[in-house]
């Protein structure tokens, strides 16, 4: 009895023994992922503060200025009376800015999306354990859609709005009989109510992309490794000619007073040199792969994304393609099919470095 007793004392001074070991063990191991994690890039030849701080005030300018030239550039050719709003060539023009937009949305935000919420820096449960990021884009899609939907009905029930002077008031419930009988108005309206769409579709653009222009700028700005920052000037420079092209496209469309017009330029060109900025004040606090920067980040990504592919399907290419235009003109389909895949393609090229 006392020898077994004593083998039960030994086993469970073990079992306590192996236990405390692997908890300190298993701590230990957390801890180190942690600081991996909070660090990001850990010290090397490249890391230089100084060199880097030098880079990343290159960078400031030279995106800045590639920026304004890539959101201008369609707007500038509206002075061209060959590319005015019923020409060939705009349409041509919008086709390659939705095509951008369309790979902005599936070839730069949703992989970073995907990349930020599955990270391993963050807890296995809950996060590896569902596909958050397409759930979220989903969602995002849906209620994209939704305020679109109720948008436009809203409108048009302004517009619709019998007038007191009008002596068909009592037939406006009737959508033919309206037509009948206030059949210019009701064109003059729905032109106005077009328009006032594509200003309301280049602002919900430039919000979508606005999280993915900060948060380019900001990884640069709060890394201090001169290579990478070395390699990515030029890389991001284009990348932001071309979403600024995309963007340049949608805002020519929207047919914006000249203030309108330059306020979205200014708001667009500055998004990703404030990133910059903001990433180099932040240095010492932010950490682009600590959970919570993860969690936000991939969140706002997973949303743009949605917004995005909904708005580059349905209200630019599916509008302009399925629209009468491009369906009575087969020759210029094609070619409007180019701009889209050139678009399109180039942007997803720029994928490979932001
Ligand atoms: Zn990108």
């Amino acid at each position: 009895m006392a020898s077994s007793h004593q083998i039960y004392k030994l086993i469970t001074i073990l079992v306590l023994f192996l236990s405390f070991t692997l908890t300190s063990l298993a701590e230990n191991v957390q801890l180190a992922s942690e600081t991996h994690c909070n660090s990001g890039t850990r010290a090397s030849s490249c890391n230089n503060y100084k060199e880097s701080k030098k880079l990343k005030i290159i960078a400031f300018f030279s995106i800045l200025v590639a920026s304004i030239i890539g959101v201008s550039l369609p707007l500038i050719t509206r002075n061209i009376p060959a590319l005015g709003p019923d020409r060939d060539p705009f349409v041509i023009v919008k086709a390659l800015a939705s095509g951008v937009i369309l790979a902005t949305g599936y070839m730069h935000v949703l992989p970073d999306s995907f990349a930020n919420l599955t990270s391993t820096c963050l807890p296995n449960n809950p996060w590896r354990k569902f596909p958050f990021t397409t759930f979220i884009a989903m969602i995002s899609a849906l209620f994209t859609l939704m305020v679109d939907s109720y948008a436009m009905a809203w409108q048009k029930k302004i517009l619709l709005k019998p007038q007191p002077n009008a002596a068909v008031t009592e037939t406006l419930e009737n959508g033919s009989r309206e037509l009948e009988n206030e059949n210019g108005n009701i064109v003059a309206d729905d032109a106005k109510s077009q328009l006032i769409r594509y200003q309301v579709i280049a602002q919900v653009l430039e919000l979508g992309i606005v999280v993915h222009s900060v948060v380019i700028g900001l990884a640069m700005g709060a890394s201090d490794n001169k290579c990478t920052i070395r390699s990515l000037i030029a890389a991001l420079c284009f990348h932001q000619l071309f979403e600024g092209m995309g963007l340049g496209g949608c805002i020519l469309q929207a047919q914006y007073g000249s203030k309108m017009r330059w306020t979205m330029v200014f708001f667009f060109s500055v998004t990703t040199p404030f990133g910059i900025v903001l990433g180099m004040l932040l240095e010492t606090v932010y950490s682009p792969s600590s959970p919570t920067a993860l969690i936000v980040v991939g969140v706002l990504n997973a949303c743009s994304a949605g917004l995005l592919n909904y708005m580059a399907l349905v209200d630019l290419l599916g509008a302009d393609f399925l629209g009468p235009k491009l369906q009575g003109n087969m020759k210029l389909q094609t070619v409007a099919y180019v701009a889209v895949f050139l678009g399109a393609g180039g942007m997803s090229v720029m994928a490979k470095w932001a």
